[in-house]
């Protein structure tokens, strides 16, 4: 994996397995579930009974899912896998820079103030295949001719931001997988319907790679939940409709 991609927890909803029991008790509950609220279970019983009452034998019992909710910070990943994670939009929100207003780790990537692998994500080297399954090799060769390439656009970009050009103008000019750093939020719900679309075999290696850093968070934050998960649906291409 890229040694730069990383994800970090901004916030999340402290006891989120109890707030899940709390909406599944109140689904079938006369009382008023915050008066129960002395007698929730722990947070792993909690997780015990969420796996037992809604998710197992795949009742897809998941609303009461919906109301914990976890901000993560995503770093470093190349723009085409923000596009992609950007499709993802019921129960997730973004944040992005969107490089029409500012853009200065271009002007220093052309400069050398920062590498250029800093600024750029291309591929590591080795074996790949096409989506025929046909078999190439991304040699030293060819990610050096990628990052001349990747270096010439952006002398570019800052050539034309010299002359004046806007920087939504210019953005034009640079190499496509600039890496970009994005704020994201979701619910458990739809976090697990992003790993389930993005983790699987036939998904962008970055966005598998990107699944890869949420899911230990995800983990620490519901363990009974991640456990379920990756047992029942991780890597699965179990897809909703
Ligand atoms: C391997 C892969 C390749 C892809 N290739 C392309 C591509 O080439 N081009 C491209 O444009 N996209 C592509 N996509 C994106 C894909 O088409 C979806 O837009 C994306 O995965 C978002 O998933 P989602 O629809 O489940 O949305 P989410 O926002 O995650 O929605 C969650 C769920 O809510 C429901 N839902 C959401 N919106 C609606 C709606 N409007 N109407 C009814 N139900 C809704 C659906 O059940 C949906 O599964 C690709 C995705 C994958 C995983």
């Amino acid at each position: 994996m890229d040694p730069l991609f990383k994800v970090e927890v901004l916030s999340q909803t402290p006891n989120p397995q109890q707030t899940i029991y709390a909406g599944m008790h109140q689904d079938y509950a006369e009382a008023f579930v915050w008066d129960d609220r002395a007698s929730f279970p722990d947070e792993d019983k909690a997780g015990d009974l969420v796996i037992r009452n809604l998710l197992g034998g795949n009742r897809g019992h998941f609303g009461p899912l919906e109301h914990p909710q976890i901000v993560l910070n995503c770093g470093w990943f190349p723009h085409s896998t923000m596009q992609q994670i950007r499709t993802h939009r019921v129960g997730i929100s973004f944040d992005v820079q969107s490089f029409r207003y500012t853009g200065k780790k271009i002007l220093e990537a052309a400069d050398g103030t920062k590498g250029i692998e800093e600024v750029f994500y291309l591929r590591p080297l080795g074996a790949y295949t096409d989506r025929q399954g046909k078999r190439y090799e991304y040699t030293e060769v060819l990610r050096n001719e990628d990052l001349a390439w990747c270096l010439e656009g952006a002398k570019l970009y800052a050539k034309r931001i010299s002359q004046g050009f806007s920087e939504e103008h210019a953005r034009s000019l640079i190499a496509f997988d600039v890496r970009q750093h994005w704020v994201m939020s979701a619910n458990v719900r739809s976090l697990m319907h992003l790993m389930d679309l993005r983790a699987k075999d036939d998904a962008q290696l970055e966005c598998q790679q990107l699944c890869d850093l949420i899911f230990p968070h995800f983990e620490a934050w519901v363990p009974s939940i991640a456990a379920w998960y990756k047992k029942n649906r991780w890597g699965k291409a179990r897809l909703s409709p």
